[in-house]
């Protein structure tokens, strides 16, 4: 060694075959030089482990100093230096070890304290002991790590831009079935109708999810339900305070995971399943709670973002939904006031006709007949002129009632103007009718009425019946007309009393 350095030739000395041999030294300087201008640096290791060959580049390679490494040096010593700067792993170390116990070849990545990584390539030598070469390899490894990194995030992106992509398919299909829900519930009929869609459409507008819609009954008392999807469970009665949503007046989301509690609708009711998530949503219709939608998700935890997915769908199907029970309902109260007499509830003389006009075409195809009763209120004049208009009304609705109670569900009851009525019975015969007609009769004789104050007179009716069983050519007007000449037959024979007319055929009636 001179001023410090290490001279590889030192050595490489022992190597010579003739020590003296100058052609052999020039062949070793010549070697020597090479070896300390390589990138590279190069140490060589006895079988023994002691240093016996290095170059000089190893210095600058592994950021030596003088004192680190010379000829001689052990590779413990110089392994012992290496891992208490932290440049070799204990795994390495150990690793290597046994590789070197084996005469194998090692490699492996030392962390220089200055953040530059050298590659250390160990092969076995001639005679047991090791070429070890060091190459700085820290570009190389920081371009490796920098593209395992852009690939990560590439992959990342790209996943991400797939679910994006999915949830705005997802989005389309559900605005897409939405758009189709609105489109079937504004051409529906019929609540039944509107139930059917309604259930058809939720399951495959929230797959996996199970519900029910409920609505409120006509007295507001409580909810009844309705339609229900994926699910057999349905509650006949549900009050409205045993749901926070109708509670609150908004929509409620329920998660186990969060400080929520069970609507009392949802936790007095077996489910058969823990119920883990679900969604009570009000269906409001021009300012007005009409009914509840809720929708449960035990058997698949979606997490909070599908809640929220399903949560903003389901808002929005309730919102179509409380439209279609609005138009359903507004359509239903029109078609009522088209066919019901407004003071009575009973049906109104053309709604009545169009019956009589179905009854005689099933009882003209082979069908049952039917019976009619026409009757009216005796003096009913007077007795509006004694009593007021306000008493006479409400005897006209008194009689309504009752014949509501005294004829089976059947019967068409209709008011055909002023004190007149009609009643078709469908299936009864002249006999049949003739009887019912007595029992009305009766029943209505036998009303007491009251005002706030005192109790009314009675008042009786005269009655006209008959009947028909197809074949004799009838029409609503002729039919009514034979019942109507028996009810002036009993007008004329003292009123408050039934009389009844055989039909006989459309030229008997003129
Ligand atoms: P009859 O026994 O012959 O049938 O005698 P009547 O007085 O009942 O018959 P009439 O046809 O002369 O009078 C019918 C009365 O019915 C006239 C009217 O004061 C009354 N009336 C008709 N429509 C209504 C109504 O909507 N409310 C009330 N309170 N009375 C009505
Ligand atoms: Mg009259
Ligand atoms: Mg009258």
């Amino acid at each position: 060694m001179k001023d410090g350095k290490v001279k590889p030739s030192e050595g490489l000395d022992h190597w010579l075959v003739e020590p003296d041999g100058e052609g052999v030294r020039d062949e070793l300087a010549l070697a020597e030089q090479i070896m300390n201008i390589m990138e590279q640096g190069i140490l060589v290791w006895t079988a023994d482990g002691i240093c016996e060959l290095h170059n000089t580049r190893i210095f600058d390679v592994l950021e030596l100093n003088g004192d680190d490494l010379a000829i001689g040096t052990t590779r413990e010593e110089f392994r012992d230096r290496a891992v208490a700067r932290g440049e070799m792993s204990a795994e390495d170390r150990e690793g290597s070890a046994a590789r070197i116990k084996a005469h194998q070849p090692y490699s492996f990545d030392r962390h220089l304290p200055s953040g530059r990584v050298v590659l250390t390539n160990a092969r076995p030598a001639r005679g047991g002991g090791y070429v070890v070469t060091f190459t700085d390899v820290t570009r190389e490894r920081a371009a490796a790590r920098e593209l395992t990194r852009a690939k990560r995030e590439a992959e990342a992106a790209q996943k991400k831009s797939q679910e994006v992509l999915e949830q705005e398919r997802a989005r389309q299909v559900a605005a897409r079935q939405l758009s189709e829900l609105d489109e079937w519930l504004q051409s529906c009929q019929s609540l039944d109708e509107l139930y059917m869609i309604v259930t058809r459409f939720m399951e495959r507008l929230l797959p996996g999810s199970q519900g029910e819609l409920y609505l409120y009954s006509n007295s507001r008392d409580g909810l009844v339900g309705t339609c229900n999807w994926n699910t057999t469970d349905l509650h006949h009665h549900v009050t409205a305070d045993s749901c926070w949503s109708l509670r609150r007046g908004r929509s409620y989301e329920y998660s186990a995971e969060g400080l929520c509690f069970l609507c009392d609708h949802v936790a007095d009711h077996d489910h058969k399943v823990a119920v883990k998530e679900y969604l009570c949503v009000p269906i409001v219709a021009h300012g007005d709670t009409v009914g509840l939608l809720h929708i449960r998700f035990g058997g698949k935890p979606g997490g909070a973002a599908d809640l929220q997915h399903h949560g903003d769908l389901a808002l929005r199907c309730a919102e179509h939904i409380a439209m279609a029970i609005a138009n359903v309902k507004l359509r239903d109260e029109l078609h009522d006031q088209s066919i019901r007499d407004p003071l009575t509830g009973l049906y109104n003389r053309r709604y009545f006709m169009d019956a009589l006009r179905r009854e005689i075409g099933v009882a003209d195809g082979g069908g049952p007949g039917f019976g009619l009763i026409s009757f009216d209120a005796d003096k009913f004049k007077s007795f509006n002129d004694n009593h007021g208009h306000d008493a006479g009304d409400m005897v006209l609705r008194a009689i309504s009632e009752q014949l509501i109670t005294t004829f089976d569900p059947a019967a068409i009851c209709c008011r055909m103007g002023g004190e007149e009525f009609a009643v078709c019975l469908p299936g009864k015969d002249l006999d049949q009718v003739e009887a019912a007609a007595e029992a009305m009769r009766q029943d209505i004789a036998a009303l007491q009425i009251r005002t706030a104050y005192t109790v009314l007179p009675k008042v009786t009716v005269s009655a006209g019946v008959t009947a028909y069983g197809g074949g004799g050519g009838a029409s609503p007007n002729s039919l009514l007309k034979c019942a109507d000449d028996a009810l002036y037959r009993a007008k004329d024979g003292g009123r408050n009393r039934v009389c009844r007319a055989e039909w006989g055929g459309p030229a008997a009636q003129g």
